[in-house]
């Protein structure tokens, strides 16, 4: 039976002479494996659709006593053409695709994860975002939407809701003023600029995801308490993440 689904190309490995495995995050679905015969041949129709972060309408089928899918056609939607031009972004885009295949695993339909990383990689095509804005906000809410919200609404100690220093910390995921309790080794001291725009990322509507202003020594301080806390969390390490690092050039804070 053919499944017609709007799909995000998460992940593509070359398989024999001219085929490749697909990780892919359906809209239907959720993350499903699939190949796409032939389309490393010249000329094949599947190929622009099957492209690594391309957004496609496809027509899947299931191989007979196999998991896996067939992809029969793929018609690309938007290919995200200005993250693929600059390496910066694209190390950045597949680092949200490794995140996205790890969150979540095969077969669970998860439309917001989804529509987190569409938005995400629309921020970084399109949108004069700095990338440490659309990193932090896409591993912050995606924290959030997989069950690992910070509590930000006050003090852990004292329930103050805006005190002017704060300790936050990254294992627990709360914070508490800087004059409730002296500095941890593992706690990172933030200033009240970097607590609203975690509660922005937090509780903002999905689509206005990005619409906060930062930049200089706040944004450099937002980006590496979020990626502290995201690692803490998801207990690991990525790949990608490490050679995100490699290639990008830190803007210095002014
Ligand atoms: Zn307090």
């Amino acid at each position: 039976m053919d499944i017609v689904t709007n799909a995000l190309v998460l992940r593509s490995v070359d398989y024999r002479d001219s085929d490749c495995v697909l990780t892919l995050f359906t809209e239907n679905m959720g993350i499903l494996t699939a190949t796409a015969w032939g389309c490393r041949n010249r000329n094949s129709v599947l190929a622009a659709g099957c492209q690594l972060l391309c957004w496609s309408e496809m027509v899947l089928t299931k191989q007979k006593n196999l998991d896996r899918y067939k992809v029969k056609s793929a018609t690309s939607l938007r290919d995200f053409r200005g993250i693929r031009k600059d390496l910066e972004k694209l190390a950045l885009g597949c680092y949200f695709a490794e995140v996205m295949t790890h969150m979540n695993p095969e077969g669970n339909r998860e439309p917001d994860l989804l529509y987190l990383t569409l938005n995400c990689l629309h921020a970084l095509d399109r949108m004069d975002r700095p990338l440490e804005q659309v990193k932090a906000s896409f591993e912050l809410r995606a924290l959030c939407l997989s069950g690992f919200e910070p509590m930000l609404a006050g003090c852990s100690i004292c329930g103050r809701k805006d005190p002017e220093k704060i300790r936050f910390h990254p294992r627990e995921g709360h914070f508490c003023c800087a004059g409730c309790e002296p500095a941890r080794p593992d706690s990172i001291t933030l200033d009240n600029e970097v607590l609203t725009c975690l509660r922005y990322i937090a509780w903002c509507e999905p689509k206005r995801i990005l619409y906060f202003p930062i930049t200089g020594v706040p944004l450099r301080r937002l980006s590496q308490t979020v990626e502290s806390f995201f690692l803490t969390q998801m207990q690991r390490g990525f790949r990608s993440l490490d050679y995100f690092h490699e290639v990008y050039l830190e803007e210095p804070p002014e």
